[in-house]
């Protein structure tokens, strides 16, 4: 395998069993067309897709960890860890995200009663059609219903008006602790990430406490090369790797070719001076 950080290793996308449009079959195949090495697919609190994308990526002669991204909440806000490498028959892990996947339906109810009240009718079971996975119904879904029913043009605008804090298809919810996120991760053997931090919007004081107590519990790495991140975000969460001891990820956060603006393997390579998360995981690697 190439070494080190000239590696184009995918280790953040979406299949159909979360938020994603295609099967884990079809995006192994998308990253091997654009040379992608090393992949995992992260779905959303979930791990059934693991074994279909391990063996598709060993049918396409890509090396492969296995992926998921757990919803946490710290100070009231939603964060997602990426977990690597884990061992997907764990029972605990299993256990910690069937608990986490527990609220979606509740919630997508509440979603659709909210979203009534402003007009859009059947939101529930407009978004359903767009689900692959019972247990995991997103905020996605919905966008995709209300592109679909031609109240936006595109997702982004759904989130922007309807799905967001403070907007009126907005519920909030109560997702897995840091703490429970990171201990289920690694003590399957796996690496947990911190994903996209420049997506957050805490403050200063707010992502120090997440880098800190991420630490604390055990984590070991932050996504520095994201398809969430500007060039300068590369930059900065280079430097705050450094400044906490982290290894580097990089992932595309593919979900749909009609959606996400970042494909597969396409991302620039992780700066020189940081250690991959990948030279942790060697002996985790399939
Ligand atoms: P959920 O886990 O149901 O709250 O849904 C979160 C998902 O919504 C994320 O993983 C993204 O795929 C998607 N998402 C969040 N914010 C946006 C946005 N501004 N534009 C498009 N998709 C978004
Ligand atoms: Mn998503
Ligand atoms: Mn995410
Ligand atoms: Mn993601």
């Amino acid at each position: 395998m190439t070494p080190q950080n000239i590696l184009n290793a995918d280790l953040h996308c979406h299949s159909v069993v979360s938020d994603g449009t295609l099967t884990p079959e079809a995006l192994a195949e998308r990253a091997k067309a654009n040379g992608v090495e090393l992949w995992a697919l992260t779905d959303h609190d979930e791990i059934g897709g693991q074994q279909r994308a391990a063996a598709a990526a060993k049918a396409q002669g890509m090396h492969y960890l296995t992926g998921t991204e757990v919803s946490v909440t710290f100070a009231g806000q939603t964060v997602h860890i990426v977990g690597l490498g884990f061992d997907a028959g764990n029972p605990e892990i299993m256990q910690g995200l069937r608990n986490t996947r527990g609220g979606r339906e509740q919630r997508a109810m509440e979603m659709s009663d909210s979203l009534a009240k402003v007009g859009i009718k059947g939101a529930y079971e407009g978004a359903l059609k767009f689900v692959g996975n019972p247990e995991l119904i997103s905020r996605t879904h919905f966008a995709r219903f209300l592109v679909e029913s031609g109240v936006c043009r595109e997702t982004n605008e759904v989130f922007r008006k309807y799905l967001t804090e403070g907007k009126p298809g907005y519920v909030p919810h109560r997702w897995a602790t840091l703490r429970d996120a990171v201990t289920w991760i690694t003590q399957a053997q796996g690496i947990a990430v911190i994903a996209h931090p420049g997506r957050y919007k805490f403050t200063p004081n707010e992502e120090y406490a997440l880098f800190t107590e991420f630490k604390s519990h055990g984590g070991r790495g932050v996504e520095v090369v994201t398809g969430s991140h500007t060039p300068q975000e590369y930059i900065k969460y280079a430097e705050t790797a450094k400044e906490f001891g982290l290894a580097a990820s990089r992932g595309s956060d593919f979900h749909s070719p009609d959606e996400s603006h970042t494909d597969l393997g396409t991302l620039p390579f992780l700066p020189g001076e940081l250690t991959p998360v990948w030279e942790l995981l060697a002996d985790r690697i399939q």
